[in-house]
């Protein structure tokens, strides 16, 4: 790190950022426990301490990564040469009044489905079983069963690039499949408004549990890895199937790069047997879009992102064809 950097972080970790460490290991902060340290990883409190940060890094052309809970990332090895800014629990409030909810960037979803239904909402059954934070899930436009969470988003406050605080209405956020405007603009989602309709409990609470239950008995539990590595779309479906299938008919289950393994138990999961590189991750991914463009001419494209030490992201696909061309 130059000196002049070195500074720079020692002057944005001074200030009142909320909570700050240096050389913070990133595999601590990613559902793949893969991953080098960060140079500064700062959790901050509320949105001013987002705004300021997000106007340090611009004036002083630091790279700075945001994250939630890291279940949709590949950290490198070599970490992050810059800031990473967690919004987690700190800004995770959830209120519930009526039928609308108003959440923090940082909100647990499956916390957030469970006190949804509770309050004898519906409409967010689908986000109980996924693993992140409401600012990632909003940015993905995530959710299950051919949902997205985007449906029942009424309103998204952010910060912007220039570290400004605004309001984004649904429409502004044109959410799309596992897609939102917001991954053009380096918007930070600090709170979310959404509605939710009046549902039955009982009806709620069975549809929350028979998920979980399924999600049990198809998805690895016990090896860390980072849910779906490849995108599965209703056009693919119908043309050549779910990603599982296309990858387990190609015979790639349990196939093994270091200690990285397409899963045994679901063909879409890439596990880690303890000690994987973000190097046999992205190796492993190259090997089975390989195989199965061989087999079936179908382009898998990933929906896992991977994280480049200055602070890059892009589909995990394309940094594992670009590492075949270093
Ligand atoms: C076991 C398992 C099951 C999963 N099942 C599903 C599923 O059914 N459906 C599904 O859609 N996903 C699923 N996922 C993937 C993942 O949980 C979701 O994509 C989740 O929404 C990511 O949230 P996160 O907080 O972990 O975001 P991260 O992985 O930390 O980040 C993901 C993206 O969001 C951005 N981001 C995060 N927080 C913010 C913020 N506050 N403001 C701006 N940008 C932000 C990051 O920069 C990055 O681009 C699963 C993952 C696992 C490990």
């Amino acid at each position: 790190m130059s000196q002049s950097l070195q500074s720079q972080l020692a002057a944005l970790a001074g200030q009142d950022v909320g909570r700050i460490a240096f050389d913070e290991p990133l595999s601590q902060h990613s559902s793949w426990r893969i991953g080098g340290a960060a140079w500064l990883l700062l959790e901050p409190e509320g949105r001013e301490q987002v705004a300021r940060v997000q106007r340090f890094v611009r004036e002083q052309r630091i790279p700075l990564v945001v994250i939630g809970r890291g279940t949709n990332l590949l950290f490198d090895d070599a970490g992050v040469h810059g800031v990473v800014m967690k919004i987690g629990e700190q800004m995770g409030d959830i209120r519930i009044s009526g039928q609308k909810i108003i959440a923090g960037g940082g909100a647990w979803v499956p916390q957030l489905a469970r006190l949804s239904m509770r309050a004898g909402l519906t409409g967010l059954e689908h986000t109980i079983g996924i693993p992140g934070t409401l600012g990632g899930l909003v940015m993905m436009n995530g959710g299950s069963q051919r949902k997205g969470i985007g449906e029942n988003v009424t309103r998204v406050s952010i910060v912007d690039a220039e570290g400004a605080t605004c309001r984004l209405s649904r429409e502004d956020c044109a959410f799309s499949y596992r897609h939102s405007a917001l991954q053009e603009t380096g918007s930070i989602v600090v709170e979310v408004e959404l509605c939710c309709p009046k549902g039955e409990l009982a009806k709620v609470r069975s549809e929350m549990i028979s998920d979980l239950r399924t999600r049990r008995r198809k998805f690895p539990r016990k090896q860390p890895n980072c849910g779906s590595v490849f995108l599965s779309t209703a056009e693919m479906h119908a043309s050549v199937g779910p990603p599982g299938k296309i990858i387990e008919d190609a015979g790639l289950k349990g196939m093994r790069i270091g200690q990285a393994e397409v899963s045994q138990q679901h063909a879409n999961f890439i596990v880690n047997l303890g000690g994987a590189s973000s190097a046999d991750v992205l190796t492993l991914i190259r090997h089975v879009r390989q195989k199965v463009r061989e087999r079936i001419g179908f382009e898998l494209d990933c929906e896992v992102c991977y994280v480049s030490p200055d602070g890059m992201l892009l589909p995990a696909h394309i940094k594992a064809d670009k590492q075949l061309q270093q």
